[in-house]
């Protein structure tokens, strides 16, 4: 028998209306070098409707791409919603790739308009000319504009378009299954490939991060996205707070520590999403200097395995770490980590230094060697595979197809999972330690050697070994005026740590290096080690 049900499309534009309209006094709130700059939800959907006009007038007339290159504000804001809800495709730009990776990545999205934030023209100036198939850059703010100028595009004030534009704008029908957005991955290995997720699949994933087994999300929430809304869509989160009537505030180019605090004392947000390294440095910033972070109800964190100091030390401040895993490919949250209903203290620990549970509408497996599922014991270790409706089934022009799998995803991702579906990952495939036959967790000799108080960052990599294959070496950063030794540190590990894995390879950085996204470069130090430059 056929439902009976309304065959109503899930769309970005359903998002647009939904929430600019029901929830159009809410707002966002962009942090600026002289304060915050206000604009209703209201104001949003209709400076959505003038660019989406605007960008019809540049040509923009079925699924173009429009590239942002832009910081976490208002008017990202409006290209996410406008872009989707016209039937083009958002694609946000990393601003921290290398210009070589940006041109590539423009190209292979065939990029025909790009927005750019005024403070991001002297970066996009040196690989603009590059950009083979962008017509048009529209610059949002005052800039001056001259280092453009000799790229051939065409230039335009956003502002002015917007100003010339109807505030009316007749948005079309959309099938649910093409493509909003496209993200490319950080190309850790390789070129960067691009996943295009479909209205549908953002629908579905905002309404999932909004549930309150992920961040439970609602109208009074005051939601700060710190994670850049280009790295995966910022996690969902602008979508998910539209839906939830949430307003928004934007750190755009703050993301210091400094000026994080100043954000969250003046602007009180209620939930704040991060990777680990920006809260270790707002952690170390709050111990040193005071700060009230009272206003965070809850902190989304993920990207990389949230050490448990850091969770404890947020602990310390009434302050809630939450951790999250997903990746591009996943839209991107795919387990959150709370504990199970009534565990607490340690115990609760131990759940939340996971990678948590899926969530609803997603499947995770275990698979080990010969492609075999391997069971839910907890202990039993292997690449883990995921399904569902907001989890990519190919790359863009189907590149690298090897990565899926009757299908589900191949993630890349190593670990177990326990019968009541938690996942802890011990490593990334590829930064997993084979030592004399037998692996070794890089993550978890880091996160144990950032327990150390005298330890800010550590980093551990694999590196040849004539006898083993492989032995880690460990890269760390330490507190100011620590005098603490390699020898103190391989004791410190000891306590937890059987010896065989304990590294004897140490080098003393003065910062661990960091991808596009925040992460520990390990290709950078691998590379170090091999060119003689690392001990
Ligand atoms: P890239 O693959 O280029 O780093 P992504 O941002 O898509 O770009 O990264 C996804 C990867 O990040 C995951 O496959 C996983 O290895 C890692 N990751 C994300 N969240 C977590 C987490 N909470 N714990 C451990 N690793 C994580």
């Amino acid at each position: 028998m056929w439902s009976t049900m309304q065959d109503v499309p899930l769309t970005i534009t359903s998002i647009l209306r939904f929430g600019t309209g029901t929830f159009g006094t809410r707002e966002v709130v962009t942090w600026t070098a002289d304060g915050p700059r206000r604009r209703t939800f209201a104001e949003v959907g209709e400076r959505a409707a003038r660019l989406a006009n605007a960008l019809r007038a540049l040509g923009v007339d079925g699924d173009q791409r429009v590239g942002t290159f832009m910081w976490n504000n208002a008017e990202h804001l409006e290209a996410y919603l406008a872009i989707p809800s016209m039937g083009a495709v958002l694609h946000t730009l990393n601003i921290r790739l290398s210009a070589d990776q940006l041109a590539y990545i423009a190209g292979h999205a065939e990029d025909r308009v790009v927005l750019v934030d005024a403070s991001l023209v002297p970066l996009l100036a040196t690989v603009l000319p590059d950009m083979e198939t962008v017509r048009h850059v529209v610059v949002v703010g005052d800039a001056d504009t001259a280092p453009l100028e000799g790229a051939g595009k065409d230039l335009h004030s956003y502002e002015d378009l917007l100003a010339a534009a109807s505030p009316d704008f007749d948005w079309p029908e959309l099938d649910e299954r093409q493509a909003a957005a496209m993200c490319y991955t950080s190309g850790t290995t390789g070129n960067p490939k691009g996943v295009a997720y479909s209205h549908r699949s953002s629908y579905l994933h905002s309404m999932s991060a909004a549930t309150g087994n992920a961040f439970g999300l609602s109208a009074s929430d005051r939601v700060m996205p710190v994670v850049p809304m280009f790295h995966a869509n910022a996690w969902g989160l602008p979508y998910a707070a539209l839906l939830a009537g949430a307003s928004l505030v934007m750190p755009d180019r703050f993301l210091q520590a400094a000026p994080l605090v100043e954000l969250i004392e003046t602007e009180r947000p209620t939930v704040a999403g991060a990777v680990p390294t920006i809260w270790a440095d707002l952690l170390r910033h709050v111990r040193e200097h005071g700060g009230d972070l009272s206003s965070l109800r809850l902190v989304p964190c993920g990207g990389s395995a949230v050490p448990e100091s850091l969770l404890r030390g947020f602990d310390e401040l009434g302050v809630r770490i939450v951790q999250a895993w997903g990746m591009t490919e996943t839209s991107p949250v795919a387990t959150v980590a709370h504990p199970p209903v009534g565990v607490t203290g340690d115990e609760a620990v131990r759940y939340r230094i996971s990678q948590g549970r899926v969530l609803a509408g997603l499947e995770v497996r275990i698979v080990g060697d010969g492609d075999r599922v391997i069971p839910n014991d907890g202990t039993s270790v292997g690449e883990v595979e995921i399904r569902g409706p907001w989890i990519t089934g190919a790359y863009v022009k189907a590149e690298d197809a090897g990565r899926f799998h009757d299908g589900w995803l191949r993630t890349g991702d190593v670990g177990t999972l326990d019968p009541d579906g938690y996942l802890v990952l011990t490593d990334r495939a590829k930064d997993v330690i084979k030592s004399g036959g037998e692996w070794i967790s890089s993550v978890e000799l880091e996160n144990r050697l950032m327990a150390h108080p005298d330890v800010v960052e550590a980093a551990v990599v694999g590196v040849p070994d004539d006898r083993w294959q492989e032995r880690p070496l460990a890269s760390v950063v330490l507190r100011e005026g620590a005098t603490t030794t390699a020898a103190d540190l391989r004791g410190f590990l000891g306590e937890h740590v059987p010896h065989w894995q304990l590294p004897e390879r140490w080098t003393f950085i003065g910062e661990v290096p960091k991808t596009s996204v925040g992460k520990f470069d390990k290709k950078v130090l691998r590379r170090r080690y091999a060119d003689g430059a690392l001990p």
